[in-house]
């Protein structure tokens, strides 16, 4: 019988990430990835490394924190070769940055590996490992991934026909950027759940998981990696080959709040994107208000959307955020975690006195910032807040590599919208319909997984099963927003 040799959420750590690999762009191949990653910097900011290849030797620089502080200077000069790939790591679980950062690199060092995405189960990768003599007990399921390709390698098998072996190992959702002494591989897991684009640099490749950092180090986007597909960057050039049968079900998460919104994914901007969703928001629930206030930043172009449509005054300076603080540098513990809002947002009070006010975010998951931020208006003076969500309710948790929570921190799992209004303090809580979220996307709904949403997984979460619950009524506010008048009285105290 297979034994669970940690708690469930230490294992879930090589969450949602970024990953960025340059291939046979010349020089300064490392400084290319660092631009790429910087620009990758919203996926993940836990750790960050860079992996490169002289064709002899890979090595590797990787360390917790920020982009900007990882890396120093000589880094560069040590990362030598026309080859490198990086990565950007965010975790929810797991004190220090470092232990657990990428790209993965062992002693034997015949390959490097990056990883966005996750395996909600890993018993067929464990058990293979241990079959072969390999201890598992210290390895994530990135790091098992790494030690099953490298297992094939060592016996001479070259990278494309170990990443064959190994798939059905891999049961869950990646996004991979491989890399031998000389080949740079990028592989997609078949429902293509994480995003991963091609582009073209000075005769070379670059990969990158959104087209955001292809922009900035001026690469010409080629197109996507396809879900299932692998593709091989070598001395040949670019070749392609599909692994799987494969069914496109990118996380529409993506396009809701985690990618950024200058990328483009299956054709779409997703900032046009963001602000069809604020249109769709109008349209389904418009408010009579003075001022439609987006929370920054993720919301601002719904939030444009949404006064665009009704011609409402559109205040996107209302809240000011510090750019210069992280998660990073303050940890906060759980009383700190309370003016975590206060450190990093603040409000100019004469935009909202005396105004009937209409806040849009993109989500709400766990409840607790939007309930401090409703405060924050109300304490401007706000006359009346109504809370506008440019998504339906997140019900279900993830398991494939967004920052999840166990359901029980959804708030929407636990209670009815108007529950969540009158915890939030809001006057009235609208969300988008799932119908109109999919609308906006301007592309059909089978190329979405929306688990979060419709708690209806593409891939198997196996193990995981038992931990989703369905136990309230599903189908209610997946089509229909439920309208909530007069919540007064609900000023949250201090
Ligand atoms: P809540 O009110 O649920 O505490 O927080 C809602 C806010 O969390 C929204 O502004 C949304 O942009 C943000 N958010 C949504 N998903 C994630 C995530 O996966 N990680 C982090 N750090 N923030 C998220
Ligand atoms: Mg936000």
């Amino acid at each position: 019988m297979h034994k669970r040799l940690y708690p469930i959420s230490e294992r879930r750590i090589g969450e949602k990430c970024g990953i960025f690999g340059v291939y046979g762009v010349g020089k300064e191949t490392a400084r290319i990835v660092y631009f790429g990653l910087w620009a990758l910097q919203h996926r993940g900011q836990e750790s960050s490394g860079i992996a490169s290849s002289d064709q002899q030797k890979i090595k590797v620089v990787k360390g917790a924190g920020l982009v900007a502080h990882v890396f120093k200077e000589k880094d560069f000069n040590f990362l030598e070769g026309d080859m490198a790939i990086g990565h950007n790591r965010y975790s929810t679980s797991m004190g220090t940055g470092y232990e657990h950062a990428q790209p993965v690199l062992s002693s034997k060092g015949l390959l490097t590996l990056a990883h966005n995405g996750n395996l909600p189960s890993t018993r067929l990768l464990e058990s293979f490992l241990s079959d072969t003599g390999i201890e598992t007990k210290n390895l994530n399921d990135s790091e098992m991934m790494h030690a099953a390709l490298e297992h094939w390698l060592k016996k001479g098998i070259d990278i494309e026909d170990a990443v064959k072996n190994c798939l059905p190992l891999f049961t869950g959702a990646f996004s991979l950027l491989l890399m031998t002494k000389d080949k740079m591989v990028a592989v997609r897991d078949c429902c293509g759940i994480r995003p991963l684009s091609v582009g073209k640099l000075n005769g070379g490749y670059v990969f990158s998981s959104e087209t955001c950092a292809l922009d900035a180090v001026t690469a010409t986007f080629l197109r996507e990696v396809l879900p299932g597909e692998m593709v091989v960057a070598d001395r040949r050039g670019l070749t392609s080959c599909m692994l799987a049968d494969s069914q496109q079900k990118l996380d529409i998460f993506e396009f809701v709040y985690f990618a950024r919104p200058d990328s483009q994914i299956l054709g779409q901007r997703v900032g046009v994107v963001r602000k069809n969703f604020g249109r769709e928001l109008a349209l389904e629930n418009p408010i009579n208000a003075d001022v439609v206030i987006p929370v920054p930043d993720s919301a601002l172009p719904a939030a444009s959307g949404y006064a665009e449509t009704l011609s409402i005054h559109y205040e996107p300076a209302c809240f000011v955020k510090n750019r210069y603080i992280h998660r990073t540098f303050i940890e906060p513990g759980e009383k700190l975690r309370e003016i975590d809002v206060d450190i990093k947002l603040n409000v100019i009070p004469e935009f909202v006195e005396g105004k009937r006010v209409v806040l849009v975010d993109d989500s709400i998951v766990r409840g607790t910032t939007s309930q401090a931020i409703v405060a924050k208006i109300r304490r401007a003076g706000a006359k009346e807040v109504h809370f506008l969500v440019s998504s339906p309710p997140v019900k279900f948790p993830d398991f494939y590599g967004i920052d999840t929570r166990e359901q029980n921190t959804l708030i929407a799992s636990k209670m009815p919208v108007d529950g969540i209004a009158r915890f939030i303090g809001a006057d009235s809580l609208y969300y988008l319909s799932y119908r109109g979220m999919i609308k906006a996307t301007g592309l059909p709904e089978e190329v979405f997984c929306a688990s979060c949403f419709t708690g209806e997984y593409p891939i198997d979460i196996e193990e995981h099963t038992n931990e989703v619950s369905y136990n309230f009524e599903r189908a209610s506010d997946r089509f229909v927003t439920i309208p909530l008048y007069g919540q007064k009285g609900l000023l949250p105290s201090g």
